[in-house]
């Protein structure tokens, strides 16, 4: 599937129940851009972000991937027809596989030949800096490490949108820095459209093109990132 793939979120509102969560959100995503969606605790960025995945569905509005409308009130083209990749803080591996089967998993998932699976999953854990780790379980690894696996196993399938929640937040603040600098550098390498939410500004400043601040389930202001104001290089 094309790599670059634009997103657009036009007048989304959900509630639960007569709590309205997220309120009217316009929102375009560039092609091969990465949007970070900043916010405090419970204005809405989870929310937003599982609308984009497709585990939840609008009560108003419309999004589209490109051309493809893959979400309106009470329908939704679901996660697996989606083509995305998700990390979240807490890994989410299979404590039973090992770490080239946790990569693996989606391709399997997809019927992709054994030998193409090998291939890409070596490229994902290369990627990573984990090729040495293959045969592992999860259990022997720190949780950067996993965190790492994680991304591998968004990453291997090749999807046109990559969706991540607070991936760095289980982790101690020097490991968070390095591991922040390095997905920067790794989205830039793939070019994939990346929405990456988290309520730590810095985070936000590294990694994204575009900053969206949420604010009680509203768009409070966006900001273009300039790359001096991150630390990539
Ligand atoms: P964030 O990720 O920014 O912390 P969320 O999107 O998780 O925020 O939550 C936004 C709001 O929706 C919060 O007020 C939260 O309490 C509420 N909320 C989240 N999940 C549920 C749920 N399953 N049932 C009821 N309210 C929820
Ligand atoms: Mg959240």
């Amino acid at each position: 599937m094309n790599a670059f793939t634009a997103i657009r979120l036009q007048g989304i509102s959900y509630a639960f129940g007569s709590h309205t969560v997220l309120d009217d959100i316009d929102l375009t995503i560039d092609a091969g851009s990465v949007v970070a969606l900043l916010g405090p605790s419970g204005c809405g960025k989870s929310t937003l972000l599982r609308l984009l995945a497709g585990l939840t569905q609008p009560a108003k509005g419309e999004i589209h991937f490109g051309e493809r409308l893959v979400a309106k009130p009470d329908w939704s083209l679901p996660p697996e027809a989606r083509d995305i990749g998700m990390v979240f803080q807490d890994y989410a591996l299979w404590p039973h596989m090992t770490v080239a089967q946790n990569v693996a998993f989606p391709l399997k998932m997809r019927n992709v030949p054994r030998a193409e699976r090998d291939a890409r999953v070596a490229k994902a854990l290369a990627r990573v800096g984990l090729e040495a780790f293959a045969d592992r379980k999860p259990s022997g690894l720190s949780g950067g490490q996993q965190q790492r696996v994680a991304l591998a196993r968004a990453i291997v399938g090749e999807p046109r949108v990559l969706l991540f929640d607070e991936p760095l937040s289980n982790l101690d603040s020097e490991l968070r820095e390095s591991l922040c600098t390095e997905m920067a550098r790794l989205l830039r390498q793939l070019g994939t459209t990346a929405v990456y939410v988290t309520h730590d500004r810095r985070e936000a400043e590294i990694l994204a093109d575009r900053i969206v601040h949420l604010s009680a389930g509203s768009i409070a202001a966006v900001r273009a990132v300039t790359p001096s104001s991150g630390e990539f290089a």
